[in-house]
C-alpha cells in the first residue's frame, strides 16, 4: 500500500508512461512534418500512440493514483 498523500507527482510508473506517450506523438509530429509517411509508417505511429494511451489509462484504472 502507498502512503495516502502519495500523488500524482509520486508515481513514477505513471510518468514513464506519460514520457513514452509524448515521446511517440512528438515522434510521429516530427517525422510527418519531415517528408510523406508511407500509409505502415502512419499505422506504425499510430498503435505505437494508441498503445502508449492505452497503457497509460490502464495504469489510472489500476492504480488509481491519478485521482
Ligand atoms: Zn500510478
Amino acid at each position: 500500500m502507498r502512503g495516502l498523500l502519495s500523488g500524482v507527482l509520486s508515481c513514477l510508473e505513471r510518468e514513464r508512461l506519460e514520457d513514452e506517450l509524448s515521446e511517440a506523438r512528438t515522434r510521429g509530429r516530427n517525422l510527418s512534418r519531415l517528408r510523406q509517411l508511407t500509409r505502415p509508417e502512419r499505422v506504425a505511429l499510430d498503435q505505437r500512440e494508441t498503445a502508449a494511451q492505452a497503457r497509460l489509462s490502464d495504469h489510472d484504472a489500476e492504480h488509481g493514483c491519478q485521482r
